[in-house]
C-alpha cells in the first residue's frame, strides 16, 4: 500500500487567537522545541488565557474511520513575545473525515 504523507491539520476553537500565539501553540503540540522568551511584564505573572485547539492527522489508518484527531485544553500567555504556554491532551479518537 502506498504510504501517504499528511501534515496534521490544526483547529482553534476559540477564533481569537493571534497568528503569533497560534504557531507558539502548533510549535507546541507538534512537539516542536519552544524557545523560553518571555515578555519583561511577565516577571510579575503572566497574562495567561485558555483555548482548544484540535490535531487531526489524516489517513492514519487503512480502513474507516481513517483519521484520528486529538484534543488538547491549552493555556497560554497572551502578551506579545512570550512564549509561556502548557497544554493537556483531553481527548484522542478516530474520525470519519477522509475517504
Ligand atoms: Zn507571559
Ligand atoms: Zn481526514
Amino acid at each position: 500500500m502506498e504510504k501517504e504523507s499528511n501534515n496534521p491539520e490544526y483547529i482553534f476553537v476559540d477564533g481569537r487567537v493571534s497568528a503569533e500565539k497560534s504557531q507558539l501553540i502548533i510549535d507546541a503540540i507538534s512537539g516542536e522545541e519552544v524557545d523560553t522568551t518571555r515578555n519583561i511584564l511577565c516577571l510579575f505573572g503572566h497574562s495567561t488565557t485558555q483555548t482548544r485547539a484540535i490535531e487531526i492527522n489524516h489517513r492514519q489508518y487503512a480502513t474507516a474511520p481513517r483519521c484520528h484527531e486529538n484534543t488538547y485544553d491549552v493555556t497560554y500567555c497572551t502578551r506579545s513575545g512570550c512564549n509561556y504556554i502548557s497544554y493537556t491532551l483531553t481527548g484522542s479518537r478516530r474520525i470519519y473525515c477522509c475517504t
